[in-house]
């Protein structure tokens, strides 16, 4: 491709309002233009590295055996209120209406439109399993959209669906689709770790995992074990009020009336309520919510005994109602307590020493140093981009859609699903954050815009243009991807953007081409070498 015939609106100065270092340089070398708060254009350099990175995805994901498929955006709220979601999503959730009053959504996730789909197209386990996938926009009415493309209100995602006849089926899924982000994620050239994610109270049963992308503006913090390898996501926030609106599903109001706090043990179980109000009333609809015919009452002195600090709650503790554990003080001496608020959640605490519940809203995370939960090794912390999530759904959703297939033996069966997510846009933030330097972006190969810049340092130089020409087909005949600098600009102004736009190899075509010489340089590196017009073929390729 030729420099004069691509739009690359590159900024000299850094754009004011970018939040980090990606977005900065996403913008300054004319990748994506805003549009409004988290909704952004891609221009054709940037949608480059968007269909680079899903390139990647698609062919890993058709390899672990998904097909890929497209779904609408615009989704029938009825379905929303089979699943119980259309209440309990929040503002989140873009709802409209069309000119007959039908009320819509805008799709932040897609499964009731999968599930609605298995219900009426599957009938037998024998067209089980089954997995899905698609790449497509959704919309999300984030609260605080940030850093560019990192939290969008319409971003492009990839996201999976699985249906098996049992849990074997769904494990043995999960693992195949755990690789394969793995090596998404690699050939990606991010550097990331796949984590622990709590999976909630309900579904406990099933598995989370996240993939975290390193970095210092990540919105997540991860504590790593230094011995066992033990790496889990420690922002219990989010859960936790997900956890509550899922059980508001499974009774007719919101949870959050009658549960003040879940403490939940170092595996993601719940294994005591805080409740509000009646007790006796109160335990009838946390005993419906959470599924379990038996509770425990235990005092409030009991948990304090267990934690050493939830004496000082304020507010009325209500009782705890101890759901699956009676071995309540190991499991919480591995310390995981919080309430249901924002940023009121932590895994890894040491009660007494780590948070005061005296002073409402002093809580801090875990630290740096702090005991693991498994192996009682050292706990590190660092910041990470939630990249990708896979998550074992079991049947929340084929259960309230009603979808069952007949088994061998004619008996009818609720198939188990799973659902598989990685931001794609998110990705490309994520890369762009992690490979750049103070003079631009440093894509990693794979999602390069291109491979090679060609670059002719004076465009008014006939034998410099006329080597360039040749050695842009060259290399095109050789089935690379080169961007021609053809454009007449001083070399300053050239290499600058060079620099912003980040591709991997860069051939200068300068005063030396006469004699068959030409300089190549590796974006990121500060050497450039003067070699033969061959040998620079031989080292881009
Ligand atoms: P977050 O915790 O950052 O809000 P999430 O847990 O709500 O993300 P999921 O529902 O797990 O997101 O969606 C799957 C993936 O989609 C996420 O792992 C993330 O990579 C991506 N994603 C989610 N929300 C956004 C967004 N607003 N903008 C861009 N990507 C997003
Ligand atoms: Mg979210
Ligand atoms: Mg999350
Ligand atoms: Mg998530």
């Amino acid at each position: 491709m030729r420099q004069t015939q691509i739009a690359v609106p590159t900024w000299r100065e850094a754009a004011v309002d970018a939040e980090s270092g990606g977005h900065r340089y996403l913008l300054r070398s004319g990748m994506i233009r805003q549009l409004a708060a988290g909704v952004y254009t891609y221009l054709p350099l940037g949608f480059r590295v968007l269909s680079k990175i899903s390139a990647i995805i698609r062919q890993e994901l058709s390899y672990a055996g998904a097909q890929e498929m497209l779904m609408p955006a615009l989704q029938p709220a009825e379905l929303w209120k089979t699943s119980g979601r259309y209440e309990v999503y929040g503002p989140e959730l873009i709802r409209l209406k069309d000119r007959h009053h039908r009320e819509f959504a805008l799709g932040p996730t897609h499964e009731e439109v999968i599930t609605s789909l298995i219900k009426q197209e599957i009938s037998s386990y024998r067209q089980l399993p089954v997995a899905f996938f698609q790449i497509q926009t959704k919309f999300r009415d984030e609260l605080r959209p940030r850093s560019g493309l990192l939290r969008g209100r319409e971003f492009l995602m990839m996201d999976a669906y699985s249906f098996h006849n049992d849990y074997e089926g769904l494990d043995a899924f999960y693992e195949v689709m755990h690789a394969a982000y793995e090596r998404i994620l690699s050939r990606c050239g991010l550097e990331y770790r796949g984590v622990e994610a709590d999976a909630g109270a309900i579904g406990g049963e099933g598995g989370s995992h996240e993939f975290m992308a390193f970095s210092g503006i990540g919105e997540d913090t991860i504590a790593v074990c230094g011995s066992c390898g033990y790496a889990a996501n420690l922002e219990k926030a989010e859960v936790c009020l997900r956890t509550i609106e899922e059980l508001s599903v499974a009774c007719d109001e919101p949870a959050s009336s009658f549960i003040k706090t879940i403490l939940y043990s170092a595996d993601g179980k719940a294994v005591a309520v805080l409740v509000r109000g009646d007790r006796e009333v109160n335990e009838i609809k946390v005993k419906q919510a959470l599924r379990v015919q038996e509770l425990r009452l235990v005092e409030e002195r009991e948990i304090a005994a267990w934690t050493g600090v939830l004496s000082g709650f304020s507010g009325p503790v209500g009782l705890t109602l101890p759901l699956l554990v009676d071995q309540e003080v190991a499991l919480m001496s591995q310390g995981i307590v919080g309430a249901n608020e924002t940023d009121y959640h932590l895994r890894g605490v040491r009660p007494g020493k780590d948070f005061n519940l005296e002073r409402t809203g002093d809580f801090r995370n875990a630290a740096e140093g702090d005991a693991c939960p498994r192996c009682h090794g050292v706990l590190s912390m660092q910041r990470g981009i939630e990249v990708g999530h896979i998550f074992k759904l079991g049947e929340k959703y084929t259960s309230p859609f009603n979808a069952q297939v007949l088994q061998a033996d004619g008996q009818s069966l609720t198939p188990v699903a799973g659902c598989y997510g990685i931001g794609v846009s998110r990705l490309m933030a994520a890369v762009s954050e992690q490979c750049h330097d103070e003079y631009g972006l440093i894509w990693p190969e794979e999602v390069a815009p291109f491979r090679v810049h060609l670059i002719p340092v004076s465009a008014k130089d006939e034998l410099q243009k006329q080597a360039a020409e040749k050695l842009y087909q060259d290399l095109i005949g050789l089935g690379m991807e080169v961007l021609l600098d053809d454009r007449e600009e001083r070399p300053g102004v050239k290499f600058n953007d060079a620099d912003l736009i980040g591709i991997p190899w860069r051939i200068i075509v300068g005063k030396r081409t006469g004699e068959g010489y030409v300089e190549v340089k590796r974006r990121g590196t500060q050497e450039t070498e003067t070699v033969s017009l061959e040998e620079a073929i031989r080292r881009v390729a």
